[in-house]
């Protein structure tokens, strides 16, 4: 099956990509914006998780942002900070060739805490760890007569007061975006937004979800017969695109729907604790939302549809976007936004392939 790089190497791939609101040329995708269906100004969404550094896939999409915002439209990146601190060395680390703990890969770390399970909102931070760190990287920086003292203190300066690493990170990543482009979106940061109109959009997807995961499983079926990698899994009928949170570890476990003499959701963490949550006939998410620490799966967009004109997202993610976007149109009653895949800004990018932090201290 093919991937998106595949798709994109002929005119009926990219074809087929517009037929489906995938957009790589972003004087294209401009076009197709439309006014969000919950009113307003023009809004363009990124979305990624909360790093502590960045290399090409993810500067693209702020590059791709910057030109809608040159252009006056709005534009919002949603910071996912609801998965787990390990899924990604970038969420703790950075790179830097010899410091660190991790010398080998290069990794310079932050390591804040030894816990496999934390989502990135749960993250705390320990000021010893982090003195050290800085010890750390000032003499890696000295020994390649990088080091000058205001520029350090510059970028130091998102690590002083830090208790969370979602803070951190945060200030961190506004400020490397802000040196290179001189630019930054307007941030959300995911878990602080899972009220109001997130929370009434699940409620909406989930009434429908035996519908919904006929849907998905169909535009999988769909994909898969024009040969193209849907990226994501058939859905059982259990499946909800809910993750809760368990309150004596922290780790994050995927919520199913059962049925005893009425539906409810329920999650067994490894740790023994079951969590449950009644439903009703109504299928209703009200209890969820209400007593879970929760969180949306690769379903945000969902959730985001509405409020924005258009989306800029991975390779990846365009492809169950295409699955997703046939679910709002056939199933959920939505016309789907266009989605824009940055790849034309990658060339460009050539000297961020590493990374903000070493870009930050090796130019000149
Ligand atoms: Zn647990």
């Amino acid at each position: 099956m093919k991937d998106l790089g595949q798709l994109l190497q002929d005119e009926s791939g990219r074809q087929f990509l517009r037929d489906n609101g995938v957009y790589i040329s972003l004087d294209e995708f401009n076009d197709a914006l439309r006014e969000p269906t919950n009113g307003g100004p023009n809004r363009v969404y990124g979305a990624q998780q909360l790093y502590m550094d960045y290399t090409l896939g993810v500067s693209t999409k702020v590059a791709a942002l910057k030109d809608l915002s040159d252009r006056g439209i709005e534009t919002d990146f949603i910071w996912i900070d609801t998965d787990r601190a390990g899924s990604d060395n970038l969420i703790t680390r950075f790179y830097w060739p010899g410091i660190g703990v991790d010398n080998a890969k290069g990794y310079g770390s932050v390591s804040v805490k030894k816990a496999k399970y934390p989502e990135i909102r749960f993250v705390e931070l320990y000021e010893e760890y982090l003195a050290n760190t800085g010890r750390e990287f000032r003499k890696a920086l000295g020994a390649e007569d990088k080091y000058d003292a205001e520029r350090f203190q510059r970028f130091w300066s998102n690590f002083e007061d830090k208790s969370k690493l979602v803070d951190l990170n945060l200030s961190l990543t506004e400020f490397l975006f802000r040196d290179y482009f001189e630019y930054f979106p307007e941030p959300v940061v995911l878990s602080e937004n899972l009220g109001g109109e997130f929370s009434r959009q699940l409620g909406n997807v989930v009434r429908d979800m035996p519908a919904v995961i006929e849907g998905v499983n169909e535009s999988i079926d769909y994909l898969k017969r024009k040969d193209v990698d849907p990226q994501i899994g058939i859905k059982d009928e259990t499946y909800l695109p809910i993750y809760v949170t368990c309150q004596n570890d922290g780790k994050r476990s995927p919520l199913r729907r059962l049925n005893e003499d009425q539906p409810y959701a329920a999650a067994n963490c490894s740790c023994g604790n079951e969590m449950k949550f009644p439903m009703g006939q109504e299928l209703s998410v009200d209890y969820i939302i209400r007593d879970a620490t929760w969180s949306p799966d690769v379903t945000l967009p969902f959730l985001t549809n509405d409020s924005y004109s258009g989306g800029v997202v991975g390779k990846s993610s365009a492809l169950y976007g295409i699955v997703l976007n046939r679910v709002m149109r056939n199933v959920l009653g939505k016309e789907p936004i266009p989605l824009f895949v940055p790849v034309e800004y990658t060339d460009q990018l050539q000297d961020i392939k590493t990374g903000l932090i070493p870009n930050y201290f090796n130019r000149k």
